[in-house]
């Protein structure tokens, strides 16, 4: 097979998406799968939903014109603030967009308007990662204006933690945030439907036994692809960590001195055939025996004393969330995916339970 590549076990994607999905059902919680991670493939996403995710997120707007191409029907929405230059196509491809910015909300309008839609928007409320989103206290009367915005519909409110900060949300902040659409309705009037509580950073809360508030959304990216817990980087208890692997080609093995002119200490080194270009070298994660020593735009060299590494050898390597979304979007790592369920497989499915609604 060619490398480097990145091998996606799809069966491994929908048990994590599955455990994730029911923990979190019994909670009042339904799930939203981000797929900006794998960089909108079409694969991943079907896995993701036949896990039983309510719909699917991305930040970026080709990735979901991808998913659509694809034939993907279910509700997408764009995760992030659409720029002036995308209304079009968010409006022709997403259902709702996720905003904080009431210029953007009005052109939004005007483009669903000219295209005889409306769309959904879900308000980003900043609760302290400080990247998008309305102060709360600005939130009732932001929100009143977005009411009366033609062309566009409140649909809910939601919040983001752990993205550029490293805050972790607390009970508190979540019972905020349900607080926060009680007073929109207060102050405006129509249902909040939906409270997002924020991604995987958040899924130590909503798994606790704690009453959830209005909280019933979560959006859910590293959790699901990765198995991990990216506020502690610990991997979640009952999911798949290694859904992905990261191969990539040995191209040199050779002892060389630990620094430049050094005479002793010769080590065994390896150069692989991947650089910056092709992903985050520094969220690789090696096998038993391989040390990382650094990386160019093409070449990851390692120390390699404890492992056997002959040229034009494979090196199986573990791949941060990082690591993996560069790695997704790299035009040279080849995609090669296992587990894909047959449509034929899963319309004869259907057809075999009749009473089974297949959601
Ligand atoms: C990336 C992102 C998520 C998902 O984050 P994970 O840590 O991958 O679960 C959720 N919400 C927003 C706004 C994001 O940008």
């Amino acid at each position: 097979m060619t490398a480097p590549r990145v091998e996606i076990d799809l069966g491994k994607i929908r048990v994590n998406a599955r455990s994730l999905v029911r923990r979190l059902g019994v909670r009042g919680i339904t799930v939203t799968g981000v797929t900006k991670g794998v960089c909108g493939h079409p694969d991943v996403a079907r896995a993701m939903l036949d896990g039983g995710v309510v719909g699917l997120v991305d930040a970026r707007i080709r990735n979901i014109v991808r998913m659509r191409m694809a034939g993907i029907l279910c509700p997408i929405s764009m995760i992030r603030a659409p720029m002036i230059g995308e209304m079009e196509d968010v409006i022709r491809y997403c259902d709702a967009s996720y905003n904080s910015e009431m210029e953007t909300i009005r052109k939004l309008g005007a483009a669903a308007r000219k295209q005889g839609a409306t769309q959904d928007v879900i308000l980003m409320v900043e609760m302290g990662d400080m990247r998008e989103g309305v102060m709360p206290e600005d939130l009732d009367d932001f929100a009143a204006r977005v009411v009366e915005t033609p062309g566009v519909t409140l649909k809910g409110i939601a919040a983001n933690f752990g993205c550029m900060g490293n805050l972790t949300p607390t009970t508190s902040d979540m019972a905020t945030l349900s607080r926060l659409a009680d007073q929109v309705e207060g102050a405006c009037g129509p249902f909040v439907a939906v409270v997002s509580g924020g991604g995987s950073a958040n899924l130590a809360w909503a798994l606790d036994k704690g009453p959830s508030g209005r909280v019933n959304n979560l959006r859910l990216g590293e959790a699901i692809l990765l198995g991990i817990d990216p506020a502690t980087g610990r991997a979640i208890d009952g999911l798949h960590t290694d859904a992905f692997a990261f191969f990539a080609e040995v191209i040199e093995t050779r002892h060389k001195p630990a620094a430049t002119g050094a005479r002793d200490g010769q080590r065994p080194r390896s150069i692989l055939a991947v650089g910056w270009q092709d992903t985050d070298a520094n969220g690789l994660g090696f096998p038993h025996g391989v040390r990382f020593i650094g990386a160019t735009s093409d070449h990851t060299v390692v120390d390699t004393s404890g492992f056997t590494a002959p040229v034009g050898s494979e090196m199986r390597i573990g791949l941060s969330y990082s690591a993996l979304m560069r790695a997704m979007s790299a035009p040279d790592v080849a995609k090669a995916v296992v587990g894909k369920q047959s449509v034929d497989r899963v319309i004869s499915n259907r057809a075999a339970t009749p009473f089974l609604t297949v959601v």
